[in-house]
């Protein structure tokens, strides 16, 4: 794995990105893939019957086909192409939550969800009636498993739960917590928005019922996400949008859809970047998980030790503990967004703010953080020379200098 697989770095030699967790750069496998969809082969699919709209389609359909193998799902018709995490996640409280959810049903979620997988069911549960119950973190910021089995016990009809907090880095327990939930009958979705490219994902092994994520978090291009749905749930459901692609017959008097995957896929689908998320997923498996959670917990216990010697400096999330690699963080005295500016000046990105992620600030009682997070393409040196960027940004900000190791070995 390489930087040197990345065009980005080749434009901007001196970039240091640190903000994955927002969004991912694109290896040239990616983008190889988008353009040579365009230029060679493009056409859209399903309707065709000419060879390039039939080659569309059967690459759009590999797609699909190695979406469900790279997610350990039983069949292809389980995936569902979607734009991304957000709308997956609200297809799922409308198709399923809404005809399925009444006022005698309890909502489990989490406090650290984002708010993709959290104003979906705070709006259902106000228009329906349904309980939302908001499971807290402990100091550590784990998900309080003692709160989550007494809530799951008295009763739930949905978890609806990160894999992966995007704010405290806490990779959460799903199989455990889908064990707990299913045996009160509930069903379970699962956020894996910041899971996907980083470690392996098995949702038949975790024994999700729905899972999301969005293609551009995890080296593929925006405008592609994907739902994974039980294949019996799917069935039971209304699709969320109407209009082209998704029907079987439309009459004045009747109109009947077409099965999963494509009666939840409205309209012209998002064809190139599909494709090119298979490119993506290829990418990130040929590089193995391994492999990649071996250099990015390298990357994580340099970044976490960095910040633990500068003064002033508070580190979100677990400690001691299972965590992905990304870090948010306080700076005594001195404003997250003052401190994303100042870096962001010398060429290192990195996020300030709540990170859609505003119940969880609010709980504890923070405005905002500055969250560095690591992806497939960052070395040593850019944790380093991030380190040394936040050390300048404290001096200029409150005024102090520290002599700490990383400065006397500049
Ligand atoms: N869930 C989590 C945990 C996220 O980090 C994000 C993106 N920040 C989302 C959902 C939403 O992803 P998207 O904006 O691609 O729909």
């Amino acid at each position: 794995m390489s930087r040197a697989d990345f065009p980005i770095f080749n434009a901007h030699p001196e970039l240091i990105y640190l903000d994955s967790a927002a969004t991912t750069q694109k290896p040239q496998a990616v983008v190889d893939a988008l353009s040579s969809f365009y230029s060679k082969s493009y056409a859209t699919v399903h309707r065709g019957v000419y060879p390039m709209g039939e080659r569309a389609t059967e690459l759009y359909e590999g797609a699909r086909a190695y979406v469900a193998e790279f997610l350990g799902a039983k069949s292809a018709d389980e995936v569902v192409f979607l734009r991304n995490a957000t709308e997956a996640l609200n297809l799922v409280a409308e198709a399923w939550g809404r005809p399925n959810l009444g006022p005698k049903d309890r909502i489990v979620t989490t406090i650290m969800e984002h708010h993709s997988n959290f104003l979906p069911w705070q709006r259902l549960a106000r228009q329906t009636g349904a309980e939302l119950v908001v499971l807290p973190v402990t100091g550590n910021g784990q998900l309080d498993m003692e709160a989550a089995r007494r809530e799951l016990q008295a009763g739930a009809s949905v978890l609806a739960v990160t894999m992966v907090s995007n704010v405290l880095g806490t990779v959460n327990p799903i199989a455990c917590l889908a064990a707990m939930a299913h045996a009160q009958g509930a069903v379970v979705v699962v956020d894996g928005a910041q899971a996907v490219a980083h470690r392996p994902v098995n949702v038949t092994q975790m024994e999700a019922d729905f899972f999301v994520f969005s293609g551009h978090k995890a080296y593929a291009p925006t405008g592609i996400g994907v739902l994974w749905g039980r294949s019996e749930l799917l069935a039971q459901m209304e699709p969320f949008l109407v209009g082209g692609e998704m029907v079987n017959s439309v009459s004045l008097k009747k109109t009947t859809f077409l099965d999963p995957p494509h009666r939840f896929e409205a309209g012209t689908p998002a064809v190139a970047e599909a494709i090119a998320l298979k490119g993506a997923l290829e990418y990130i498996k040929n590089i193995g998980f391994d492999s990649i959670l071996g250099q990015e917990a390298a990357l994580l216990e340099l970044l976490l030790t960095g910040l633990g010697q500068i003064p002033g400096v508070s580190i979100l999330g677990p400690e001691g503990h299972l965590r992905e690699g990304l870090v948010s963080f306080l700076m005594d005295g001195v404003h997250p967004h003052d401190i994303s500016g100042f870096l962001g000046e010398k060429g290192i990105a990195v996020r300030a703010g709540f990170h859609c992620a505003q119940p969880l600030h609010e709980a504890l009682g923070i405005p905002a953080t500055v969250r560095a997070s690591i992806g497939i393409y960052n070395t040593e040196d850019d944790v380093r020379t991030f380190l040394r960027g936040l050390e300048d940004a404290r001096a200029l900000f409150t005024g102090e200098r520290q002599w700490t190791t990383s400065t006397a070995s500049r």
